[in-house]
Protein backbone atom coordinates (compact mmCIF):
# COMPACT_ATOMS: atom_id res chain seq x y z
CA UNK A 1 0.00 0.00 0.00
CA UNK A 2 1.06 3.79 -0.62
CA UNK A 3 0.29 6.67 1.10
CA UNK A 4 -0.73 10.21 -0.17
CA UNK A 5 0.03 13.58 1.73
CA UNK A 6 -0.33 16.92 0.84
CA UNK A 7 -0.01 20.79 1.72
CA UNK A 8 -2.83 22.41 2.91
CA UNK A 9 -4.11 24.41 -0.45
CA UNK A 10 -3.31 21.28 -2.63
CA UNK A 11 -0.88 22.79 -4.65
CA UNK A 12 2.16 20.29 -3.68
CA UNK A 13 0.45 16.96 -3.47
CA UNK A 14 2.75 13.55 -3.74
CA UNK A 15 2.21 10.10 -3.03
CA UNK A 16 5.17 7.46 -1.36
CA UNK A 17 5.34 3.58 -2.44
CA UNK A 18 5.15 2.16 1.34
CA UNK A 19 2.74 1.38 3.92
CA UNK A 20 1.81 4.42 5.83
CA UNK A 21 4.47 4.46 8.70
CA UNK A 22 3.75 3.85 12.37
CA UNK A 23 6.57 5.68 13.71
CA UNK A 24 7.94 9.16 13.32
CA UNK A 25 10.62 11.28 14.34
CA UNK A 26 10.34 14.67 16.38
CA UNK A 27 13.51 16.87 16.46
CA UNK A 28 14.87 19.78 18.74
CA UNK A 29 17.10 22.00 16.19
CA UNK A 30 16.45 25.45 15.56
CA UNK A 31 13.73 25.26 12.26
CA UNK A 32 12.46 21.63 13.87
CA UNK A 33 11.79 23.40 16.86
CA UNK A 34 9.62 26.34 15.52
CA UNK A 35 8.06 24.21 12.39
CA UNK A 36 7.49 20.77 14.60
CA UNK A 37 7.14 18.43 11.73
CA UNK A 38 7.01 14.62 12.30
CA UNK A 39 9.70 13.20 10.44
CA UNK A 40 9.36 9.79 7.92
CA UNK A 41 11.95 9.31 5.65
CA UNK A 42 12.25 7.57 2.20
CA UNK A 43 14.29 7.29 -0.47
CA UNK A 44 13.75 8.90 -4.10
CA UNK A 45 12.77 5.89 -5.96
CA UNK A 46 9.34 5.77 -3.70
CA UNK A 47 8.32 8.96 -3.92
CA UNK A 48 6.29 10.68 -6.49
CA UNK A 49 5.48 14.91 -6.96
CA UNK A 50 2.32 15.34 -8.25
CA UNK A 51 2.10 19.24 -9.90
CA UNK A 52 4.72 21.39 -10.83
CA UNK A 53 7.79 21.95 -9.12
CA UNK A 54 7.23 25.93 -9.38
CA UNK A 55 4.62 25.67 -6.52
CA UNK A 56 7.23 24.59 -4.28
CA UNK A 57 9.97 27.01 -2.55
CA UNK A 58 12.72 25.87 -0.75
CA UNK A 59 14.69 26.92 2.34
CA UNK A 60 18.46 26.06 2.92
CA UNK A 61 21.07 26.79 5.88
CA UNK A 62 23.92 25.67 7.91
CA UNK A 63 25.51 22.78 5.85
CA UNK A 64 23.07 23.27 2.45
CA UNK A 65 22.51 19.70 2.38
CA UNK A 66 18.62 20.05 3.21
CA UNK A 67 15.99 21.64 0.78
CA UNK A 68 13.54 22.50 3.27
CA UNK A 69 10.60 22.85 0.85
CA UNK A 70 7.31 24.65 1.48
CA UNK A 71 4.38 25.85 -0.71
CA UNK A 72 4.05 29.14 -2.43
CA UNK A 73 1.13 29.46 -1.73
CA UNK A 74 0.14 28.70 1.46
CA UNK A 75 3.51 27.56 3.16
CA UNK A 76 2.98 24.89 4.55
CA UNK A 77 6.44 22.09 4.51
CA UNK A 78 5.11 18.72 3.66
CA UNK A 79 8.47 17.06 2.77
CA UNK A 80 12.24 18.00 2.08
CA UNK A 81 14.54 16.57 0.24
CA UNK A 82 18.54 16.29 0.88
CA UNK A 83 21.62 13.72 1.53
CA UNK A 84 21.44 11.39 4.48
CA UNK A 85 24.11 10.25 6.97
CA UNK A 86 25.02 7.51 4.69
CA UNK A 87 25.90 10.13 1.95
CA UNK A 88 22.72 8.75 0.17
CA UNK A 89 19.32 11.36 -1.69
CA UNK A 90 16.81 11.02 0.89
CA UNK A 91 13.20 12.48 0.89
CA UNK A 92 11.75 13.23 4.48
CA UNK A 93 8.16 13.24 4.37
CA UNK A 94 6.11 15.43 7.48
CA UNK A 95 3.85 12.94 8.44
CA UNK A 96 1.61 15.83 9.65
CA UNK A 97 0.89 16.34 5.94
CA UNK A 98 0.39 12.61 5.24
CA UNK A 99 -3.62 11.46 4.59
CA UNK A 100 -4.92 8.98 6.71
CA UNK A 101 -2.27 8.96 9.34
CA UNK A 102 -3.54 8.80 12.93
CA UNK A 103 -1.02 11.61 14.75
CA UNK A 104 -1.50 10.57 18.29
CA UNK A 105 -0.89 6.92 17.65
CA UNK A 106 2.27 7.29 16.25
CA UNK A 107 5.39 6.13 17.90
CA UNK A 108 7.71 9.25 18.43
CA UNK A 109 11.62 8.78 18.44
CA UNK A 110 13.13 12.46 19.96
CA UNK A 111 16.24 13.30 17.84
CA UNK A 112 18.56 15.99 19.23
CA UNK A 113 19.20 17.72 16.29
CA UNK A 114 19.66 20.75 18.52
CA UNK A 115 23.26 19.22 19.29
CA UNK A 116 24.37 17.93 16.13
ZN1 LIG B 1 -0.12 24.91 -0.54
Amino acid sequence: MSFTGSCHCGAISYTVDEDAPTKAMACNCSICRRKAPLHHFTTPDKFALHGSRDDVATYKFNHHVIGHHFCKTCGIAPFAEGTGPDGKAMVEINLRCADGVDLDALEITHYDGASH
